[in-house]
């Protein structure tokens, strides 16, 4: 019998023969660590991750992930929950704990006539991408497409398409979950819409989603994309205009910063901006931001949307190591960008990138007591991401994100639930502003025993 961890402590009743009776109901896998499959089942984006499960359910569908509840509650199992396996403490895996694999739940339906998309709980956005694609139409998605539909989208979710349709959780028409009590049910506005309400922005903490439908929109299938490449050293200016520019354009266009390494060590800041359909004035918009400073290149073409989603991809590949610690941060006066560059420049390796990702648009026309997600008001998700390998030492390189984090505290609004890692429990408050009483509430309706808390978790009111 492999060590099991129990949510309530103390020793399991656990034996060989429960565990052979739950892979018998189970239409997909049971996987235990001398399996084949295990290792690979385990591993999550970040490579500072290394947990052991005792048990993988490897959901075929819903009724697995009701059956694998049911389970955990019986014994008292610790569990996880796991869709992209992006959040970056690596929170999707448990040690010695029942880790619930939604991955093979990642069918992608589209009703183009209805314009929605049922998307199963355990998919990844490039799926999501590609399908809604094929008709032209697209709903907000992160910008790496290896990234899960699940955790993004119960967190808030924001991608380029967020300043003209919202937060990913915006366009959520209903959740497909299964309860804490194992029990299959539906939130939406109809039906449990208290439930509905926190699902959007309160992340894993209400019941395991098997299913989301979404809202699509008409956007074609080609961006405008323009990226100006500025040294650090000379960088000044077009931040400043950087700043201006992505505050003022129309909704349709949704810009990036990007400080980075170049192969030579050269230190570089590139600023990205997507225009989406309707592209007749997208070139004369986008223009101003790669004329503004002294950039050392320069790009401006239309692209495919699903290859832009693509971009960032390489640049936050599995098998590398991550540490970042996040602001919600507004506009950034002078004094805040001198800050910025100073703390890129005292970067401890190549790796390690800093990105401003940016919110504003329709993710404020949604009031911040109208869903779970509070924190509406914000320009830019501010990300000083250390990037490793293996014996590499990490310890300046947390640091520097620590220092980093530190240095922009004066310009923070709040802070981003998908941003939270480990040790971050007491910056919930910050996440979800004056909603968390209602959460706590919600949480001690939904989940009294608080059995989803390997999470950003809230904790049930009492
Ligand atoms: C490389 C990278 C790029 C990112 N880019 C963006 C971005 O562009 N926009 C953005 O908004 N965020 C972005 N994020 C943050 C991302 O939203 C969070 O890391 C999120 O938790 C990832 O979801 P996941 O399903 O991949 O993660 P997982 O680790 O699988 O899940 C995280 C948590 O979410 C919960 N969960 C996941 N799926 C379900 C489900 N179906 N039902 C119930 N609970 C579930 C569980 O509590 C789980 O612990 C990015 C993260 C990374 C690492």
């Amino acid at each position: 019998m492999p060590a099991i961890t129990r949510y309530t402590g103390g020793k399991t009743d656990l034996t060989t023969v429960h565990i052979k009776k739950l892979g018998a109901r189970l239409a997909g896998e049971l996987l235990l660590p001398d399996d084949s499959g295990y290792d690979q089942a385990r591993t999550v984006w970040n490579a500072a991750v290394d947990k052991r499960p005792a048990l993988i359910v490897r959901c075929a569908n819903a009724v697995d992930v009701a059956e694998a509840v049911r389970f955990a509650r019986k014994h008292e199992i610790l569990i996880s929950v796991r869709c992209g396996g992006h959040n970056i403490a690596g929170k999707a895996v448990v040690e010695n704990g029942l880790m619930i694999d939604l991955t093979p739940i990642c069918d992608v339906h589209v009703d183009p006539a209805k314009k929605t998309a049922a998307v199963g709980g355990g998919a990844a956005l490039g799926a999501l991408d590609r399908a809604t694609q094929k008709y032209g139409l697209a709903t907000t998605a992160g910008v790496v497409t290896h990234t899960g539909v699940g955790g993004l989208t119960l967190g808030g979710g924001v991608g380029r398409l967020a300043r003209k349709f919202g937060l990913a959780c915006d366009n959520l028409i209903s959740v497909d979950l299964v309860t804490a009590e194992g029990e299959q049910i539906t939130a939406s506005s109809d039906s449990h819409p208290d439930l509905f309400w926190a699902l959007r922005g309160g992340g894993g903490n209400f019941g395991i989603a098997t299913s989301f439908k979404f809202r699509l929109h008409d956007i074609g299938t080609e961006v405008l994309f323009a990226v100006a490449t500025h040294r650090l050293d000379g960088a000044k200016d077009a931040l400043n205009h950087f700043m201006e520019f992505a505050t003022s354009a129309p909704r349709e266009v949704t810009s990036q910063a990007a400080f980075a390494k170049m192969a030579d060590g050269t230190a570089i800041v590139n600023l990205g901006a997507v225009h989406i359909a309707p592209l007749d004035e997208a070139e004369a918009t986008l223009t101003p931001l790669l004329n503004s400073g002294s950039p050392i290149a320069t790009r401006m073409e239309k692209r495919p949307y699903v290859d832009v989603q693509a971009d960032a991809d390489q640049r936050f590949p599995y098998d590398q190591r991550y540490y970042w610690k996040t602001h919600l941060i507004n506009k950034l006066p002078q004094a805040g960008i001198d800050t910025l560059i100073a703390c890129y420049d005292a970067v401890p390796n190549h790796r390690s990138m800093i990105i401003l990702q940016q919110f504003g648009g329709a993710v404020r026309d949604v009031g911040s007591a109208d869903t779970a997600f509070a924190n509406r008001d914000a320009e830019f998700d501010f990300i000083p991401a250390a990037v490793w390998h293996e014996g590499e030492d990490s310890a300046p390189l947390v640091s520097w994100v620590r220092d980093t984090w530190e240095s922009m505290k004066p310009h923070s609004c709040g802070v981003y639930m998908n941003g939270l890692g480990d040790g971050d429990d007491e910056r919930l408050s910050d996440a979800v502003g004056a909603n968390e009483v209602r959460l706590r509430e919600l949480k001690a309706l939904y989940d009294p025993t608080n059995f989803f808390r390997l999470n950003t978790n809230i904790i049930p009111a009492e």
